[in-house]
């Protein structure tokens, strides 16, 4: 289904977290009203999923919220909405609202589980909050995805694998949609003061891409789904960006991670058998995948190469 996505940048967030800037992620100085929403959903003739990205959705007036909402009225019929929200913003009468509307999945920010990055980062909540928040919203009957943070101040890759895990333990058999951000240091923000003063060092790529990976393959072995490793690059995003693992093939460099750790922990020192559309995750990108691999089974590049067989 076509994704149509407003923006309504940092609209109702209850706090300012530390590294956010939605109008330089998005470029979107613009906050559309309804109005506007419903003229440009009249003009599709298949169904849509619209989406409310970059704010707080549940956070607004609840009349605001079934102001937008309606607009879904002027979509062909099948259309669904779904929205990023804050965990802060998530209570039954905001679900008994939005049991009246086709609701294709509700975002939650978790940026992480972990105290006290959170409170680091000012999120404004603990993790019984969130933990809460997400048990709703299953509870519920809604699809539900979380946004997680890797790189964090005060985070490691222990904590992002113990998120995947408490994520994946609240979710039974419900499906959890991931997303995870690699954190980026933004003009005009405070995590950009503490970059500059030296308090706060980014992630270099390829430390991202292993991360993301290592949470990937965690993520996919707990039956969670993973749907975007990184931003969408936007022109306005590479302007804002001072420091941090920006890179548009991050995501593909966290598959290759996630791919080694699959095959050597199948098969330390292979054979192995790799389908040939996978092929880029082997040798793309400065064949960072190949190196992963080498180092994960202790082998030389070229030997390594010689244990892959492409199918
Ligand atoms: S990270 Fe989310 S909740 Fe925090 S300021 Fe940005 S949009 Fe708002």
């Amino acid at each position: 289904m076509k994704r149509i996505a407003f923006f309504l940048s940092n609209r109702s967030c209850p706090h300012r977290c530390i590294y956010c800037d939605q109008r330089a992620i998005t470029g979107e100085m613009h906050i559309p009203s309804p109005l506007e929403v419903a003229g440009i959903l009249q003009k599709f003739n298949q169904p849509v999923e619209l989406c409310f990205f970059g704010g707080s959705f549940t956070c607004f007036k609840l009349e605001d919220q079934r102001c937008y909402l309606d607009t879904i009225k002027n979509a062909p019929q099948g259309s669904t909405v779904r929205f990023s929200t804050h965990p802060l913003c998530i209570n039954e009468e905001v679900l008994d609202l939005l049991n009246y509307y086709p609701i294709s999945m509700i975002e939650l920010g978790v940026s992480s589980l972990n105290n006290e990055v959170l409170a680091f980062c000012g999120r404004g909540y603990d993790n019984q909050k969130v933990i809460q928040a997400m048990r709703m919203v299953i509870s519920r009957g809604f699809a539900l995805g979380a946004q997680l943070m890797i790189g964090l101040p005060f985070q490691n890759e222990e904590s992002s694998l113990e998120d995947v895990d408490k994520i994946s333990e609240i979710s039974g058999e419900h499906i959890t949609t991931l997303r995870i951000y690699p954190c980026l240091v933004l003009r005009n923000t405070y995590l950009e003061e503490l970059y500059k003063k030296g308090l706060y060092r980014p992630l270099g790529i390829e430390e991202a891409a292993d991360w993301s990976g290592k949470t990937l393959y965690r993520a996919l072995n707990k039956g969670l789904k993973v749907q975007r490793i990184g931003l969408q690059e936007t022109e306005s995003l590479s302007a804002s960006v001072i420091a941090g693992p920006h890179h548009p093939a991050l995501g593909e460099m966290a598959k290759s991670h996630s791919l080694a750790i699959t095959l050597t922990s199948k098969i330390k020192q292979g054979p192995w058998q790799i389908a040939r559309n996978q092929i880029s995750l082997i040798k793309g990108h400065n064949c960072y995948g190949l190196r992963v691999l080498s180092l994960m089974a202790g082998l030389a590049e070229e030997q390594t190469l010689q244990r892959i067989e492409f199918v």
